[in-house]
């Protein structure tokens, strides 16, 4: 009675499968800038200037002063599992870059397109190269595929255009320019406040004012004040873990430290900011998060949430670097027991506070 006839399986075309999935690694304009911007720390950029069209739909252009990328390795920079950063399997428990391993830039060339003007300090000139689906691709139309002299100065701009063009769904899904920009702003904002000492600004093109711009050599509570405001940074308290190493395991410690600015309970924000880094990385933790809740729980009123940067710098060989890479979520060896013992940390600095406070009014 069923008419369902079965059909045979097919085999899908190679770029559709490299299409499909770096479109599950590139969700958003949001995700290639943050690989974007790793990518120009890790290469000691000080300045960094994003433009974004579109909210990076249309344009997402990073533009860095960092050390460059050689004109030989120009030819394979789109390709899969190509890196300056990873050289042998035992590297992988010792590098603190995680989640992409040579992944980001392919992944990006087969969803948009993508092109490079790159210099270091030993070139003469600049070079541009143009990539589509992990290989080069002509910059112009009617001139060959390769890198092509240009001006420039040393380092390296990305430019990335017509996001998600042959990706229909992933285009649909990401309507909203504004809200776009939005989570640009946010990622830029982050990696400002971590890295306070590189000059960060971030415009939409066309538009003389940028939205995000940061000093040289400032440090974290300033960048704070700067891009939260100074409800935020007149209530902030500091605390650092320093050569921390776990009980557990001991034959093979973990050792790691924390920095922590985070406000007091003169704040109360209708919605928690959180920002944690593990080695420098922007990842998500929501059992930190949780635990971190609990602490303010007992000091704010209920519906106020606090503002907090956390910088957790823990052994490589106790993170997971292997995770999949569309995961932000980070997960570490003895978990349990250095969340609590950032949690006591900043629960013990808060008491400390409130207890001088009740002490001042007393006098
Ligand atoms: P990964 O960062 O994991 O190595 P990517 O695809 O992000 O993979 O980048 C590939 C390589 O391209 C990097 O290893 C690096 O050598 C080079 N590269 C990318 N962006 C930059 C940059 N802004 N400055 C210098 N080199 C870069
Ligand atoms: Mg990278």
């Amino acid at each position: 009675k069923s008419e369902f006839e079965t059909l045979p399986i097919r085999r899908l075309h190679e770029s559709l499968i490299n299409r499909i999935a770096a479109g599950e690694i590139i969700h958003r304009p949001a995700s290639a800038l943050k690989e974007l911007v790793e990518n120009c720390l890790d290469a000691g950029s000080t300045s960094i200037k994003v433009t974004v069209k579109d909210g990076g739909l249309k344009l997402l252009q990073i533009q860095d002063n960092g050390c460059g990328i050689r004109k030989a390795d120009l030819p394979i920079l789109a390709e899969r599992f190509t890196t300056s950063k990873l050289s042998s399997f035992s590297d992988l428990s010792r590098i603190s870059t995680y989640g992409f391993r040579g992944e980001a830039l392919a992944s990006i060339s087969h969803v948009s397109r993508l092109s490079v003007i790159t210099k270091t300090k030993r070139e003469a000139c600049a070079w541009k190269a143009s990539y589509s689906d992990g290989t080069l691709t002509p910059v112009k139309p009617g001139l060959t595929a390769d890198p092509k002299p240009c001006a420039g100065n040393d380092g390296t701009t990305i430019i990335i255009e017509d996001l998600f063009y042959n990706t229909p769904t992933r285009l649909s899904a990401v309507r909203s320019s504004s809200e776009e920009y939005s989570r640009i702003l946010d990622v830029i904002t982050k990696y400002a406040i971590h890295n306070p000492r590189v000059s960060f600004v971030c415009k939409k093109a066309g538009s003389a004012s940028p939205d995000v711009t940061t000093p040289l050599n400032s440090e974290v509570p300033q960048a704070i004040r700067l891009l939260y405001g100074h409800a935020v940074a007149k209530e902030l308290l500091h605390k650092t873990l320093e050569n921390e190493t776990s009980r557990h395991n001991k034959d093979d410690p973990v050792t790691w430290s924390a920095e922590s600015f985070f406000t007091n309970a003169n704040y109360q924000a209708k919605k928690m900011v959180f920002l944690l880094f593990i080695n420098h990385r922007l990842v998500e933790s929501p059992r930190l998060k949780r635990a971190l809740e609990g602490v303010y729980n007992g000091i704010l009123p209920k519906g106020a949430s606090p503002f907090i940067y956390l910088s957790l710098d823990i052994d490589p060989k106790a993170v997971d670097v292997n995770v999949h890479p569309t995961k932000r979520e980070v997960h570490f060896l003895n978990e349990e027991e250095i969340i609590t013992r950032i949690c006591d940390a900043i629960q013990s600095e808060l008491a400390a506070q409130s207890h001088s406070r009740t002490f001042e009014y007393q006098t």
